[in-house]
């Protein structure tokens, strides 16, 4: 049987859902216009391609659901975070087996921060019996907590509807948790009532979810711990809600910068970095700029380390067990517009 591992993202901005606006969609359109040549309008085809080969920000949206990160492992489905994400995953399954009554899942929480688990009631193959899940955390009362979240008080649905086969699964008192070949592990991070990094390694492979954390000594020692958990993973998916200077203005509102990122990457040997929990208040024009200097950080300070750098997009595929190691989407798309 032919091995998979792949990651897709179905929810990538911090914080609170954030739709498009009128304004952001406007400013996408006079952004396509300008890069228009009068043959690239000339008939319904070559409309359809020119808008093809324009850059995701432009002609799409780096996306407006709530944390949700999708692993496939093999035949394993490891769903990480329950934001509004998993609303449109929901969608996907019930066109699957999820939809027949006879899907498997892992839901692992980092923690249960609104923006985390605001999904969960509307997932579809929840409410579909005879689907099984395994709903895992660090956090020892999870179940209390996501009940607590349907509660008549704050959801017309409670907690008791979804006719799915349900369990949990608390990892507080384990070191580690294993889904078929792969191999789940955790560290816990600074973030106001605890959140938790999950590393899964499969055939050599690994990547990192570690979405709402702030590192408070960015030292080379301070980071050290972090470090050792990142060590020489494939894919790290890295909280940077915040620009460098925001940071410094709201410590303690628990998130990092891409800068910081960068550090840790280095110091860990991580191949590839994606992005994640995206600020509400920036535009995808702002998200593009932010990789931009980035990525010019990044070659400053390590010009030959062959550090990636990446945003977390919704609908990117990464899979981390393709030719060399990785391939991504999102970035084929890319050089075909550069070309
Ligand atoms: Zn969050
Ligand atoms: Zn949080």
């Amino acid at each position: 049987m032919s091995s998979r591992f792949s990651i897709k993202f179905y929810g990538v901005r911090g914080s609170i859902p954030t739709p498009l606006t009128g304004p952001d969609v406007t400013e996408k359109l006079e952004a396509a216009l300008e890069l228009a040549e009068p043959g690239d309008l000339a008939d319904e085809q070559s409309r359809k391609d020119f808008i093809a080969k324009l850059p995701v920000h432009i002609k799409g949206s780096i996306g407006g659901n709530s944390s949700c990160v999708v692993a496939q492992v093999d035949d394993h489905l490891i769903i990480f975070d329950a934001g509004t994400g998993i609303r449109v995953l929901g969608l996907e399954l019930l066109q699957r087996e999820f939809g027949k009554g006879k899907g498997k899942a892992h839901l692992v929480f980092s923690h249960t921060h609104w923006d985390h688990i605001m999904g969960l009631p509307f997932f579809g193959p929840l409410f579909v019996p005879g689907n099984q899940f395994k709903l895992c955390g660090v956090h020892s009362d999870l179940e209390t907590r996501l009940r607590g979240q349907q509660k008549f008080q704050y959801f017309p649905v409670s907690f008791d509807v979804f006719g799915s086969d349900i369990q949990f699964v608390d990892f507080s008192n384990k070191d580690s948790y294993q889904i078929g070949d792969a191999r789940l592990t955790w560290r816990e991070q600074y973030h106001p009532g605890k959140s938790f990094a999950y590393r899964l390694e499969h055939m050599g492979r690994s990547v990192i979810y570690a979405t709402d954390a702030e590192y408070k000594d960015q030292t080379p020692e301070g980071l050290k711990e972090t470090a050792d958990f990142f060590r020489g993973a494939d894919l790290v998916i890295f909280d940077s809600q915040y620009t460098l200077v925001e940071c410094l203005e709201k410590e303690d509102w628990g998130h990092s910068s891409t800068f910081i990122g960068i550090k840790l990457a280095l110091q860990a040997g991580v191949r590839k970095m994606a992005f994640f929990h995206h600020e509400p208040t920036y535009t995808d024009f702002r998200l593009m700029k932010i990789l931009e200097s980035s990525r010019e950080f990044k070659e400053m300070i390590a010009p030959f380390n062959p550090l990636e750098l990446v945003l977390a997009v919704e609908g990117r595929q990464i899979d981390l067990l393709a030719g060399d190691g990785i391939s991504d989407d999102q970035e084929a798309e890319a050089e075909q517009v550069s070309n």
